[in-house]
């Protein structure tokens, strides 16, 4: 297994693995040339901050202040505003199959308080796994959701995801509005489309989802230890990818807003649904909502949560 990553953005632009006959491939979306990532896109393998996905209206109250971020996404703050943590470079330090990225987000970045320090680490496992881990310092209480934003594809010469059978492990979603922010409901999945408890092809009940998938399951309360959140496999090429982490949610995003105007590497342009993400993370306008888990971050702690992607074949 190997991964790249650039010093702008985090950028995961390529992860290749194996399939089960041995053949390499890179199962991520991206570009040919790296300049291509300082230019419109959306987000392909982006490390995202200050809150990945969506805050409503780009408002939030904390300590009886309000906060007003950039609107970047119809009436909403997306991504962490106009220039996210995707479009910054990091400081890097390599290591031993291992990459430390630095940043300081500084006090009002975006329109939120504190400087914020940030750590993640990139590390590969001989069993081909990437770890990522997130660790994060504030010097003022802020909001905080930290995410990686790979679109994947596990057999990336053969066309679109919807063949991928997926398993989510989660029994609940957020119900979103038009604008695709949370209404505050958490909603069984099961009897619908949006079940992905038993593994099935992600196509399967596609139709019956307007839009597409774009929506952030709950999985088991906020833990320490890594959970196993979902389980991806592509059978004509054998690959098998698992998500594990310690992040309450995961956005499954279906890749419904590709649409054949950007190349990617292999000189193909990306149609929509060529690619999906699964963005370990906390749940979309947490801030606004105080019964989903807190994404607020006091000076005197730590923020620290790990994703891990296990690749393997049938
Ligand atoms: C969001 C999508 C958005 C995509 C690219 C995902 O995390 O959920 O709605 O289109 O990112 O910006």
């Amino acid at each position: 297994m190997e991964v790249e990553v650039l010093n702008y953005g985090g950028i995961i632009t390529s992860i290749k693995v194996p399939d089960s006959r041995g053949k390499i491939d890179d199962v991520v979306l991206g570009f040919k040339n790296p300049e291509d990532y300082q230019k419109e896109h959306p987000y392909f393998g982006c490390l995202v901050g200050r809150y990945a996905n969506r805050i409503a209206k780009g408002i939030f109250e904390l300590e009886g202040k309000t906060y007003k971020l950039a609107i970047n996404n119809g009436p909403n703050s997306l991504h962490g505003g106009l220039k996210g943590f995707d479009k910054h470079f990091w400081d890097v330090t390599p290591g031993d199959s291992k990459l430390t990225l630095r940043r300081i987000s500084p006090d009002g970045e975006e329109g939120y308080p504190g400087n914020l320090e940030l750590i993640v680490t990139y590390s590969l496992s001989p069993e081909n796994e990437l770890l990522i881990e997130y660790k994060a310092m504030t010097d003022k209480t802020t909001h905080l959701n930290l995410t990686n934003h790979s679109y994947f594809n596990l057999n990336p010469m053969a066309g679109n995801i919807l063949e991928h059978e997926l398993m989510i492990n989660a029994q609940k979603f957020t119900v979103v509005d038009p604008a695709l922010t949370p209404t505050g409901e958490l909603r069984d999945v099961r009897n619908g489309p949006m079940d992905f408890l038993q593994a099935h092809k992600i196509g399967q009940n596609l139709s019956e989802v307007p839009g597409g998938y774009d929506h952030n399951y709950v999985l088991m309360a906020q833990a320490t230890h890594l959970k196993h959140a979902a389980t991806l496999t592509e059978r004509t090429s054998g690959r098998v990818m698992e998500v594990h982490t310690t992040q309450p949610g995961i956005q499954f995003y279906s890749g419904n807003f590709l649409d054949g105007t950007l190349e990617g590497k292999n000189g193909n342009r990306y149609q929509k649904h060529d690619g999906f993400c699964l963005e370990t993370q906390h749940f979309p306008d947490s801030p606004n909502w105080p019964h989903f888990p807190s994404t607020k971050l006091a000076p005197s702690e730590i923020f620290e949560s790990t994703t891990l992607y296990r690749f393997y074949t049938l």
